[in-house]
């Protein structure tokens, strides 16, 4: 069996980018940029008011305060998209609004609530610095500057920047598309009576909503009964249109089990098998290059509720990460005290579910939740977080430091 470690090294070595295309702003979101983006324009793209209030020179207002405020001419108003530059000369002020252009001959803008207007005068109560709540062109970057690199993920903050410099689409990385395979002779869909012994088929439930929080839509689901044909016709369609295909169960060393070999005897090359974690230890990885669709993958996860999941969440992940352009990278890990005290054999890396809590000294800690075992959704689902139970590790008493992730289904 391989260390987890050795098989996320296994998975960024033989996973590859998929190639680029070119999307409408509105359809990009969840990808990753193909190239970086250069700023056709600097920002701010012109001096511009960050507030509401009153365009003045500086040295009129020495000495103003609410006692003694200063009294400007009023000489315009300027709205914010309005193309004039009018100027102030000395004891003149001019009205100005949140994003308008400022004039050249303004120094600064006082903020509204310090000035009262009356007939065409402003009472100003207070002074003001050179360049006060004026945004300078080019404060953010200027034009040409390199302002995000490739790779980074089309989150709505990235789509609005690209609006702002003008874009209407933009090159990103194709989004994997990816099949799922349910097996399982046990499996009923949700919404039918249950016979006895049946139980209901969540994996397909919870992987589908694992890939649409990651921005990846349209996946369908294959089920497979436990039979070798059944199983291979259910892989055949699914890695008919996708580039990688995750099944759920039927890939451990039971009778019934069938993942693996099928796979194999599709052309599949088996990458790794079985990983020392918990839970989640018989996960399978396998890679097939055909001739026109480049190289297509295969994740064979256990059966069990919470380790489809849980393997979709360490494994998978940041194999489709890469798959969609992004950077493959581990999980950076916060250090941090444990919650309860914690018990196993050596030998395999535990993934415990937690939550976090702040203690009264302000440290926080992270509480295994209730329902460890891989059958029980309800731990997972409370979940915030991953508590890394280290392989060699038998006991991790109470307070103890241990690495802790985030369970963020988005990222
Ligand atoms: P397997 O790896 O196929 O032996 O499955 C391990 C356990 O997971 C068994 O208890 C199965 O009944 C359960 N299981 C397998 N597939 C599903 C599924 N799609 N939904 C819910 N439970 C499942
Ligand atoms: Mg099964």
């Amino acid at each position: 069996m391989i260390s987890y470690e050795e098989a996320l090294k296994l998975v960024n070595d033989h996973v590859s980018t998929l190639g680029k295309t070119r999307l409408p702003l509105h359809d990009m979101f969840g990808c990753y940029l193909a190239e970086d983006v250069v700023a056709t324009m600097s920002s701010p793209q012109f001096d511009n008011s960050a507030v509401d209030g009153y365009g003045v020179k500086t040295a009129d207002l020495n000495g103003a305060s609410e006692a003694s405020p200063k009294r400007l001419k009023l000489i315009s108003a300027i709205a914010a998209g309005a193309p004039q530059d009018l100027q102030i000369k000395d004891g003149e002020a001019v009205k100005i609004f949140t994003g308008a252009r400022i004039p050249s001959s303004c120094q600064a803008v006082v903020m509204r609530e310090y000035c009262r207007e009356q007939d065409s005068s402003v009472f100003i109560e207070c002074s003001a610095k050179p360049g006060e709540n004026i945004r300078r062109t080019g404060d953010e970057y200027k034009k040409g500057e390199t302002v995000l690199t490739a790779g980074i993920k089309t989150t709505p903050p990235v789509i609005a920047l690209l609006a702002s410099l003008g874009h209407t689409d933009y090159p990103v990385f194709k989004k994997p598309k990816v099949a799922l395979v349910v097996t399982g002779d046990e499996l009923v869909e949700p919404g039918t009576p249950l016979k006895d012994g049946q139980i209901y088929d969540s994996n397909a439930y919870g992987l589908t909503a694992a890939l649409n929080a990651l921005g990846i839509a349209n996946c369908k689901s294959f089920v497979a009964r436990d039979t070798r044909e059944a199983t291979r016709e259910a892989f055949e369609k699914a890695l008919y249109e996708s580039d990688m295909v995750i099944s759920s169960g039927g890939v451990s060393v039971g009778d019934h089990d069938y993942v693996k070999e099928t796979l194999e005897a599709m052309g599949f090359k088996t990458v790794f098998w079985r990983i020392a974690i918990k839970p989640g230890k018989p996960v399978y990885f396998g890679v097939l290059d055909t001739e026109d669709n480049g190289r297509k993958y295969a994740f064979g996860l256990p059966g069990n509720p919470v380790s489809v999941l849980v393997t979709f969440h360490q494994i998978v992940k940041p194999a489709l990460r890469k798959l969609a352009g992004g950077q493959f990278y581990r999980d950076e890990a916060l250090r941090l005290s444990t919650g309860s005290a914690l018990k196993k054999r050596p030998g395999r890396l535990d993934f415990v579910r937690g939550t976090l809590r702040r203690s009264e000294n302000g440290s926080t800690s992270a509480i295994p939740t209730r329902g460890q075992e891989s059958h029980m959704l309800s731990g997972l689902a409370k979940a915030q977080v991953m508590l890394h139970f280290g392989a060699n590790l038998e006991v991790l008493n109470t307070d103890d430091p241990v690495d802790v992730t985030f369970i963020n289904w988005n990222d």
